[in-house]
C-alpha cells in the first residue's frame, strides 16, 4: 500500500490522536508534514513564536518513534500535491480545524485532492464534541452555555488512545526545510526570552502539567480559580491550542478527580466545556470573530483605536488590576481568566472602545490564542455576543481587586512601580517593551486615565442610547 500523508496542524501529539490510530491500523507508511502556509504566517507574533517551539518539540517526539516531521513552506494544496508525487502517496489525512479561514482552505484542499483521485480525510481530535453533533430539541444550535453543558455532560467520551511506539516511515524520506530558516521566533517583536521562561512546550510537558494539576489544585479549583496570583488553574490552554494534549485526556483526568471525590473537578470540566461551546458558536456563527454577534450592536458608536487604547495595551492606564493584567500578558504570553474579563470590560466599557481592538491585541500577544475562545470572550465582555454580560454589568476594577487580589500579590508581581522590591516579571516588562514606547521603569506609576465612576456613567449612558435606538 502507498504511504499516507499526515498533514499536521494543531494536533502536535502522539497520544489521543484519532487520526494516528487510523493511520497505524491501516498499516501504511506515514509521512507527517507541517506546512508554513499563509494562514500560519498570519498568526499573531506570540502564537507564531510559540507554535515554532511546538513544531520543534514534536519533530523530536516523532524521531523518537522512528518517524520524522517534514517541514514545507507554501500554499497547502501545492505543497501536498508535491509531496504526494514525491512519495507516491495515496492519501492525505488531517485533524479538523473550525475557524473560517481554515475551513475555507481545508474544504478547497479536500475537493481538489479528491478530484485527483486521492483519499482526502479529515478527522476529529481537537474537540470533545464535533460542533454539529450538539443540537437543541428543535434541531438548532445553542446560544447559551448552561443548556449546552446539560446536553453534553453525560455523553460518553471515548478514552484517549495511547501513543504509538513506532511509526512506519516511507522508503526514502522527502527533503525538509530547516525550522531555523522559517524564523518563527523572529515573529516576536519583543524579548522572546521573557515569555520563554513561562512557556511549557510539547506533549510530555503538557501531560506533566495535567498530572500536576490533578494531583493538587483541581480539588480547590472552584474556590481558588478566580484569584490571579494563585496557581489554581490548569494553564492547559497553552497546550490545548496547539494540540500538545488532547481534550479527551483532560476530560477523563477531570472525571477521575471527580470520582475520587474532589469537588472542584466538576467546575473544571465545566470550564473545559466552555471551550467546546466556543467552538460550537464559531462553527454555527463564524462571524463571531469579526462582527458583532448581535447585529443590533452595529449602530453602537464604539470608539476606535487611539491614544486611550494604546495606554491600555501598554499597561499604563493607572488602573492597577488592568495594568498588572496587561503586563502579565506581555511578559508571560498568557493572562489569568479573571483578569481577561476585567481588562476586556475596562476597554469596552470604561474606554468605550471597539472590542475588536482588544481582540486583535490579545491575538498578537497570547501564546494560548484560540480563535473561538478569544472571540467569544471579547463579545461576552462587550455585551455584543450571544451569552453575554449584560450591558449594565460594568466590572469595577477597584472592587474586583479588593475581592480577588486583596494582598496585592498579583499587582506587585507585574507592576514594578508599586512593589518595594520588584520581582523578575515586573522588571522584565520594562526590558521587553519596545524603546519606542518610551517607558521608564523609574517613573512613578501613572495616574488613573479615567475616573471609574465617570467611565461607568459614560458607558451606561452610551449603552442606554443604543437601546433606545433600536
Ligand atoms: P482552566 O481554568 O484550567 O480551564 C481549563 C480549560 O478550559 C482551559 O485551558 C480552556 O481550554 C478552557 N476554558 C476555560 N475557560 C474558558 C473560557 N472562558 N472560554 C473558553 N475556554 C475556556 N482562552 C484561550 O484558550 N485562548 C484565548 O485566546 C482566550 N481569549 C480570551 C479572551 C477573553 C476576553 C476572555 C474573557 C477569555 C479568553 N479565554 C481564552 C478563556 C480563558 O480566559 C482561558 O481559557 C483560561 O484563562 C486559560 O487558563 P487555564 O488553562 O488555566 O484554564
Amino acid at each position: 500500500t502507498n504511504p499516507l500523508i499526515w498533514w499536521v496542524r494543531r494536533d502536535l501529539r502522539l497520544r489521543d490522536n484519532p487520526l494516528l490510530v487510523q493511520a497505524v491500523v491501516s498499516g501504511r507508511a506515514v509521512v507527517p508534514v507541517f506546512i508554513l502556509d499563509a494562514e500560519t504566517e498570519a498568526l499573531g507574533a506570540a502564537a507564531k513564536w510559540r507554535l515554532g517551539l511546538s513544531v520543534a518539540a514534536f519533530a523530536r517526539d516523532l524521531e523518537a518513534i522512528g518517524s520524522r516531521l517534514v517541514l514545507r513552506r507554501g500554499p497547502a494544496l501545492e505543497v501536498l500535491r508535491g509531496l504526494v508525487a514525491e512519495v507516491g502517496a495515496g492519501a492525505v489525512h488531517w485533524a479538523r480545524l473550525y475557524d473560517p479561514a481554515s475551513v475555507a482552505r481545508d474544504t478547497a484542499v479536500k475537493a481538489a485532492l479528491r478530484s485527483e483521485g486521492l483519499e482526502a480525510v479529515s478527522h476529529a481530535g481537537h474537540l470533545l464534541f464535533e460542533p454539529w453533533t450538539v443540537a437543541t430539541g428543535q434541531g438548532g444550535f445553542y446560544k447559551v452555555y448552561t443548556p449546552f453543558w446539560r446536553s453534553v455532560k453525560d455523553r460518553d467520551v471515548a478514552g484517549p488512545s495511547a501513543a504509538p511506539r513506532a511509526l512506519l516511515g516511507p522508503q526514502a524520506w522527502p527533503a525538509s526545510d530547516d525550522l531555523a530558516d522559517w524564523r518563527m521566533g523572529a515573529a516576536m517583536n519583543r524579548g522572546a526570552g521573557v515569555v520563554a521562561v513561562h512557556a511549557c512546550v510539547g506533549e510530555a510537558a503538557a501531560q506533566a502539567r495535567l498530572a500536576a494539576f490533578l494531583d493538587g489544585p483541581v480539588g480547590g479549583y472552584k474556590e481558588r480559580r478566580d484569584f490571579p496570583a494563585e496557581a489554581a488553574t490548569s494553564r492547559l490552554s497553552e497546550n490545548l491550542t496547539y494540540g500538545e494534549i488532547g481534550p479527551r485526556d483532560v476530560w477523563h483526568g477531570g472525571m477521575r478527580a471527580l470520582q475520587d471525590g474532589r469537588a472542584g473537578a466538576e467546575h473544571f470540566l465545566k470550564e473545559l466545556v466552555w471551550r467546546e461551546f466556543a467552538y460550537h458558536l464559531l462553527h454555527h456563527t463564524p462571524h463571531i470573530t469579526t462582527q458583532n454577534w448581535r447585529p443590533e450592536w452595529d449602530n453602537f458608536a464604539w470608539r476606535g483605536d487611539g491614544a486611550d487604547a494604546e495606554r491600555w495595551r501598554r499597561g499604563m492606564t493607572g488602573e492597577p488590576f488592568v495594568d498588572a493584567a496587561m503586563r502579565e500578558m506581555y511578559v508571560t504570553g498568557t493572562m489569568h481568566n479573571r483578569a481577561r474579563m476585567i481588562v476586556a470590560s475596562y476597554l469596552t466599557k470604561h474606554l468605550l472602545t471597539d472590542w475588536r481592538v482588544g481582540l486583535r491585541w490579545f491575538e498578537e500577544c497570547l501564546i494560548d490564542w484560540d480563535p473561538a475562545a478569544n472571540a467569544m470572550g471579547w463579545q461576552w465582555a462587550a455585551g455584543s455576543g450571544p451569552d453575554a454580560a449584560l450591558y449594565f454589568r460594568v466590572f469595577n476594577p477597584e472592587t474586583q481587586v479588593e475581592k480577588f487580589d486583596p494582598k496585592a500579590v498579583y499587582r506587585h508581581r507585574f507592576i514594578a512601580e508599586l512593589a518595594n522590591v520588584p520581582g523578575r516579571d515586573a522588571r522584565a516588562f520594562f526590558d521587553a517593551v519596545p524603546r519606542a514606547w518610551g517607558l521608564d521603569a523609574g517613573a512613578p506609576y501613572p495616574r488613573r486615565m479615567v475616573d471609574l465612576a465617570v467611565g461607568r456613567k459614560r458607558a451606561l449612558e452610551a449603552y442606554a442610547q443604543r437601546n433606545s435606538g433600536i
